[in-house]
């Protein structure tokens, strides 16, 4: 797994100059990357011949109190932390959840993948979000038992953003 610089926007790549945040993996860097949060600024050709970014900028610039501390910032965990990592979207359907939804079924509710009555842990690697119909539906099956495949992989957020007027949560590789 590569290791992806973070920037802040403002980049310099002519003389390498930036605010370097942190780093992540190339997995997540393509997540930053769909999702908006960030631009590829350096790339290199990975040995299985894939185009893999190596630096990244920030297509908006952090607010201050949270590059403060090397942009370094804990999450804590929590129900509502899961959701706000999974951007309030059903990890099964793609739908989108909430806590007070028009309609019942997408109440936002949090998902273990292993369930509790197997084992399953409340962690961030363990839970997604999910609507209250998939989470139903799946009951106290893993998804593979109930042929419901993850739309993303949950993972374990080290640092977060605020980016525009949201929680960005970036996880650090390693
Ligand atoms: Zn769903």
């Amino acid at each position: 797994m590569g290791i992806v610089k973070v920037y802040n926007k403002g980049y310099d790549p002519g003389t390498g100059i930036g605010e370097l945040l942190h780093t992540t993996s190339v997995r997540h860097a393509f997540g930053m990357i769909r999702r908006g949060v960030a631009d590829p600024v350096e790339l290199m050709l990975a040995p299985d011949d894939r185009i893999v970014p190596t630096a990244l900028e920030l297509t908006r610039e952090l607010s201050g109190a949270w590059v403060e501390g090397g942009g370094q910032r804990s999450v804590g965990f929590s129900f509502r932390a899961v959701h706000e990592r999974d951007h309030w979207t059903c990890a099964y359907c793609g739908r989108s959840v909430s806590k007070s939804p028009a309609i019942e079924a997408l109440l936002a509710t949090v998902d273990h993948i292993m369930p509790v009555s197997r084992g399953g842990e409340s962690s961030w690697l363990n839970l997604v979000s999910a609507c209250k119909e998939c989470n139903n539906r799946k009951a106290d099956r893993t998804p593979e038992e109930a042929g419901m495949a993850l739309r993303f992989e949950p993972y374990d957020p080290a640092v977060a953003y605020r980016v525009g007027g949201h929680v960005e949560l970036i996880p650090v590789a390693g």
